[in-house]
Protein backbone atom coordinates (compact mmCIF):
# COMPACT_ATOMS: atom_id res chain seq x y z
CA UNK A 1 0.00 0.00 0.00
CA UNK A 2 1.73 3.33 -1.24
CA UNK A 3 4.92 2.04 -2.61
CA UNK A 4 3.83 2.53 -6.66
CA UNK A 5 3.45 6.12 -6.01
CA UNK A 6 5.58 7.23 -3.73
CA UNK A 7 8.78 4.90 -4.48
CA UNK A 8 7.55 3.63 -8.20
CA UNK A 9 6.64 6.80 -9.61
CA UNK A 10 8.24 9.16 -7.40
CA UNK A 11 5.14 11.36 -6.65
CA UNK A 12 5.58 13.32 -3.72
CA UNK A 13 1.93 13.23 -3.20
CA UNK A 14 0.99 10.16 -0.65
CA UNK A 15 -1.68 7.97 -2.33
CA UNK A 16 -2.47 4.25 -3.11
CA UNK A 17 -4.75 3.92 -5.33
CA UNK A 18 -3.46 1.34 -7.59
CA UNK A 19 -2.87 -1.07 -4.26
CA UNK A 20 -6.38 -0.62 -3.30
CA UNK A 21 -7.66 -1.44 -6.92
CA UNK A 22 -4.90 -4.55 -7.38
CA UNK A 23 -5.97 -5.89 -3.43
CA UNK A 24 -9.73 -5.22 -4.15
CA UNK A 25 -9.39 -7.76 -7.94
CA UNK A 26 -7.53 -10.61 -5.90
CA UNK A 27 -9.39 -10.54 -3.15
CA UNK A 28 -12.20 -10.61 -5.64
CA UNK A 29 -10.70 -13.60 -7.31
CA UNK A 30 -9.68 -16.09 -4.57
CA UNK A 31 -13.24 -15.49 -3.16
CA UNK A 32 -14.46 -17.62 -6.76
CA UNK A 33 -11.84 -19.78 -6.28
CA UNK A 34 -12.94 -23.57 -5.94
CA UNK A 35 -12.37 -25.24 -3.85
CA UNK A 36 -12.07 -22.45 -1.55
CA UNK A 37 -8.04 -21.81 -0.25
CA UNK A 38 -7.47 -22.72 3.34
CA UNK A 39 -6.10 -19.86 3.89
CA UNK A 40 -4.39 -16.39 2.12
CA UNK A 41 -1.06 -15.74 3.21
CA UNK A 42 0.86 -12.19 3.12
CA UNK A 43 4.45 -12.41 3.60
CA UNK A 44 4.72 -9.07 4.86
CA UNK A 45 5.02 -5.32 3.66
CA UNK A 46 1.66 -4.85 4.27
CA UNK A 47 1.72 -1.37 3.80
CA UNK A 48 4.73 1.26 2.37
CA UNK A 49 4.99 3.94 5.14
CA UNK A 50 7.00 3.36 8.38
CA UNK A 51 5.26 3.20 11.83
CA UNK A 52 8.13 5.56 13.13
CA UNK A 53 8.45 7.81 9.95
CA UNK A 54 5.40 8.37 8.88
CA UNK A 55 2.37 7.42 11.67
CA UNK A 56 0.12 9.05 9.87
CA UNK A 57 0.21 8.23 6.79
CA UNK A 58 0.59 4.56 7.94
CA UNK A 59 -2.48 4.43 9.83
CA UNK A 60 -4.42 5.53 6.70
CA UNK A 61 -2.81 2.74 4.74
CA UNK A 62 -3.76 -0.11 7.24
CA UNK A 63 -7.24 1.41 7.63
CA UNK A 64 -7.52 0.54 3.84
CA UNK A 65 -5.46 -2.13 3.89
CA UNK A 66 -8.06 -3.59 6.18
CA UNK A 67 -11.14 -2.42 3.62
CA UNK A 68 -9.76 -4.25 1.20
CA UNK A 69 -9.32 -7.42 2.91
CA UNK A 70 -12.47 -7.44 4.71
CA UNK A 71 -14.24 -8.61 1.47
CA UNK A 72 -12.47 -11.78 1.74
CA UNK A 73 -14.66 -15.22 2.29
CA UNK A 74 -14.61 -15.31 5.50
CA UNK A 75 -14.21 -18.78 5.07
CA UNK A 76 -10.86 -17.68 4.03
CA UNK A 77 -8.43 -16.53 6.43
CA UNK A 78 -6.17 -14.40 5.72
CA UNK A 79 -2.67 -14.67 7.48
CA UNK A 80 -0.32 -11.62 7.75
CA UNK A 81 3.43 -11.59 8.44
CA UNK A 82 5.24 -8.48 9.41
CA UNK A 83 8.01 -6.90 7.00
CA UNK A 84 10.65 -4.46 7.77
CA UNK A 85 8.00 -1.47 6.54
CA UNK A 86 5.64 -2.98 8.79
CA UNK A 87 8.15 -2.95 12.35
CA UNK A 88 10.37 -0.60 10.94
CA UNK A 89 14.13 -1.87 9.75
CA UNK A 90 15.43 -1.42 13.23
CA UNK A 91 12.42 -2.96 15.41
CA UNK A 92 11.59 -1.04 18.49
CA UNK A 93 9.61 -2.21 21.19
CA UNK A 94 7.02 0.85 20.17
CA UNK A 95 6.93 -0.84 16.52
CA UNK A 96 6.14 -4.20 17.53
CA UNK A 97 3.55 -3.09 19.59
CA UNK A 98 2.01 -0.97 17.05
CA UNK A 99 2.44 -4.06 14.39
CA UNK A 100 0.66 -6.21 16.91
CA UNK A 101 -2.38 -4.45 18.38
CA UNK A 102 -3.02 -3.89 14.50
CA UNK A 103 -2.68 -7.07 13.10
CA UNK A 104 -2.27 -9.69 16.13
CA UNK A 105 0.99 -11.73 16.71
CA UNK A 106 4.19 -10.83 15.15
CA UNK A 107 5.44 -14.62 15.05
CA UNK A 108 3.08 -17.55 15.34
CA UNK A 109 2.22 -21.36 14.20
CA UNK A 110 -0.73 -23.35 13.04
CA UNK A 111 -1.67 -26.69 12.18
CA UNK A 112 -3.75 -27.07 8.81
CA UNK A 113 -4.35 -30.40 7.15
CA UNK A 114 -1.63 -32.27 9.39
CA UNK A 115 1.25 -29.56 7.85
CA UNK A 116 2.45 -27.54 10.96
CA UNK A 117 3.21 -23.57 9.20
CA UNK A 118 5.39 -21.42 11.14
CA UNK A 119 5.13 -17.55 10.34
CA UNK A 120 8.20 -16.13 11.23
CA UNK A 121 9.28 -12.30 11.86
CA UNK A 122 12.45 -12.30 9.71
CA UNK A 123 13.49 -8.52 10.99
CA UNK A 124 14.28 -9.92 14.35
CA UNK A 125 17.43 -11.90 12.00
CA UNK A 126 17.63 -8.52 10.30
CA UNK A 127 18.65 -5.91 12.62
CA UNK A 128 17.17 -6.92 16.55
CA UNK A 129 19.99 -3.88 17.77
CA UNK A 130 17.14 -2.76 19.44
CA UNK A 131 15.06 -5.41 20.61
CA UNK A 132 17.39 -7.88 21.61
CA UNK A 133 14.96 -9.92 24.03
CA UNK A 134 12.25 -9.48 22.03
CA UNK A 135 14.57 -11.85 19.14
CA UNK A 136 15.36 -14.09 21.67
CA UNK A 137 12.14 -15.49 22.64
CA UNK A 138 11.30 -15.19 18.51
CA UNK A 139 14.30 -17.75 18.31
CA UNK A 140 13.53 -19.77 21.36
CA UNK A 141 10.28 -20.14 20.15
CA UNK A 142 11.65 -21.30 16.63
CA UNK A 143 13.60 -23.94 17.94
CA UNK A 144 11.23 -25.49 20.06
CA UNK A 145 8.65 -25.35 17.13
CA UNK A 146 11.50 -26.83 14.92
CA UNK A 147 12.33 -29.72 18.01
CA UNK A 148 8.32 -30.72 18.28
CA UNK A 149 8.16 -30.98 14.45
CA UNK A 150 11.11 -33.11 14.27
CA UNK A 151 10.04 -35.35 17.23
CA UNK A 152 6.45 -35.59 15.34
CA UNK A 153 7.94 -36.55 12.20
CA UNK A 154 5.57 -33.27 10.65
CA UNK A 155 5.81 -31.78 7.45
CA UNK A 156 6.47 -28.04 8.22
CA UNK A 157 6.16 -24.81 5.70
CA UNK A 158 7.37 -21.81 6.54
CA UNK A 159 6.60 -18.35 5.69
CA UNK A 160 8.67 -15.59 6.34
CA UNK A 161 9.51 -11.68 5.29
CA UNK A 162 13.13 -11.55 4.31
CA UNK A 163 13.88 -14.71 2.09
CA UNK A 164 17.00 -16.69 3.18
CA UNK A 165 18.67 -16.11 -0.24
CA UNK A 166 16.78 -15.66 -3.89
CA UNK A 167 18.37 -18.01 -6.01
CA UNK A 168 21.91 -19.73 -4.40
CA UNK A 169 22.27 -20.70 -0.57
CA UNK A 170 26.31 -19.54 -0.66
CA UNK A 171 24.85 -16.26 -2.19
CA UNK A 172 26.83 -13.14 -0.97
CA UNK A 173 25.39 -10.60 1.41
CA UNK A 174 22.98 -8.30 -0.14
CA UNK A 175 20.15 -6.08 0.74
CA UNK A 176 17.29 -8.32 0.41
CA UNK A 177 18.60 -12.23 1.94
CA UNK A 178 19.24 -12.63 5.51
CA UNK A 179 23.08 -12.51 6.06
CA UNK A 180 25.31 -15.70 5.31
CA UNK A 181 26.16 -16.26 8.90
CA UNK A 182 22.34 -16.07 10.19
CA UNK A 183 21.23 -17.89 6.64
CA UNK A 184 23.39 -21.06 7.40
CA UNK A 185 22.46 -22.17 11.10
CA UNK A 186 18.70 -21.68 10.18
CA UNK A 187 18.95 -23.52 6.82
CA UNK A 188 20.75 -26.40 8.37
CA UNK A 189 17.98 -26.67 10.94
CA UNK A 190 15.14 -26.02 9.34
CA UNK A 191 16.47 -29.31 7.18
CA UNK A 192 16.52 -31.21 9.66
CA UNK A 193 13.37 -30.21 11.54
CA UNK A 194 10.50 -31.35 8.84
CA UNK A 195 10.64 -27.84 6.79
CA UNK A 196 9.49 -29.12 3.23
CA UNK A 197 9.22 -25.29 1.71
CA UNK A 198 9.82 -22.09 2.61
CA UNK A 199 7.56 -18.78 1.38
CA UNK A 200 9.02 -15.65 1.29
CA UNK A 201 8.29 -11.96 -0.10
CA UNK A 202 10.50 -8.65 0.70
CA UNK A 203 12.06 -8.92 -3.29
CA UNK A 204 9.16 -7.39 -5.40
CA UNK A 205 10.37 -10.08 -7.94
CA UNK A 206 9.48 -14.06 -8.13
CA UNK A 207 12.82 -15.57 -7.35
CA UNK A 208 14.07 -19.13 -5.45
CA UNK A 209 16.30 -21.64 -5.33
CA UNK A 210 16.67 -24.91 -2.61
CA UNK A 211 18.89 -25.75 0.30
CA UNK A 212 19.78 -29.35 -0.21
CA UNK A 213 16.55 -29.83 -1.64
CA UNK A 214 14.28 -27.90 0.31
CA UNK A 215 12.99 -25.05 -1.46
CA UNK A 216 12.85 -21.03 -0.62
CA UNK A 217 10.14 -19.43 -2.68
CA UNK A 218 10.05 -15.96 -3.41
CA UNK A 219 6.96 -14.25 -4.63
CA UNK A 220 6.49 -10.94 -6.09
CA UNK A 221 4.56 -8.19 -4.46
CA UNK A 222 0.40 -8.26 -5.75
CA UNK A 223 1.76 -4.31 -6.06
CA UNK A 224 4.72 -2.39 -6.69
CA UNK A 225 6.93 -4.62 -9.16
CA UNK A 226 11.00 -3.83 -9.27
CA UNK A 227 11.26 -6.32 -11.64
CA UNK A 228 9.29 -7.64 -14.80
CA UNK A 229 6.79 -9.54 -12.82
CA UNK A 230 3.12 -8.92 -12.85
CA UNK A 231 1.07 -8.12 -9.79
CA UNK A 232 -0.21 -10.96 -8.32
CA UNK A 233 -0.42 -14.58 -6.04
CA UNK A 234 1.16 -18.38 -5.83
CA UNK A 235 -1.32 -20.87 -5.68
CA UNK A 236 0.66 -23.74 -2.83
CA UNK A 237 -0.85 -26.88 -3.45
CA UNK A 238 0.08 -28.61 -0.79
CA UNK A 239 -0.48 -32.70 -1.59
CA UNK A 240 0.11 -36.04 -0.05
CA UNK A 241 3.97 -36.13 -0.76
CA UNK A 242 4.64 -32.78 -2.09
CA UNK A 243 4.25 -29.16 -2.27
CA UNK A 244 3.50 -27.69 -5.66
CA UNK A 245 3.81 -24.18 -6.25
CA UNK A 246 2.78 -21.53 -9.46
CA UNK A 247 2.82 -17.82 -9.97
CA UNK A 248 -0.27 -16.03 -11.08
CA UNK A 249 -0.27 -12.71 -12.65
CA UNK A 250 -3.83 -11.24 -11.71
CA UNK A 251 -4.71 -11.54 -15.19
CA UNK A 252 -3.63 -15.13 -15.30
CA UNK A 253 -5.05 -16.25 -11.91
CA UNK A 254 -7.22 -19.56 -12.17
CA UNK A 255 -10.50 -19.56 -10.35
CA UNK A 256 -10.63 -23.54 -10.55
CA UNK A 257 -8.12 -25.05 -9.24
CA UNK A 258 -7.24 -28.82 -9.53
CA UNK A 259 -6.28 -31.10 -6.48
ZN1 LIG B 1 10.43 -5.74 2.66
Amino acid sequence: MGMIQSYVEKNPVPGWKKEIELGERAVAIVNQMRPKPKFFVICGDLCHAFPDQQPEIRKKQETDFKKIFEKLDPEIPLICLCGNHDVGDTPTTETIDLYRSSFGDDFFSFWYGGVRFLALNSQYFEDASKVPELAQKHEKWLNEELQLAKQEESRVIVFQHIPWFLSDPDEETNYFSIKPNIRKVWLEKFKNSGVVHVFAGHLHRNAGGSYKGMPVTVTTAMGAQLGDDMPGLRIVRVLQKEVEQVFYSLDELPTVIDL
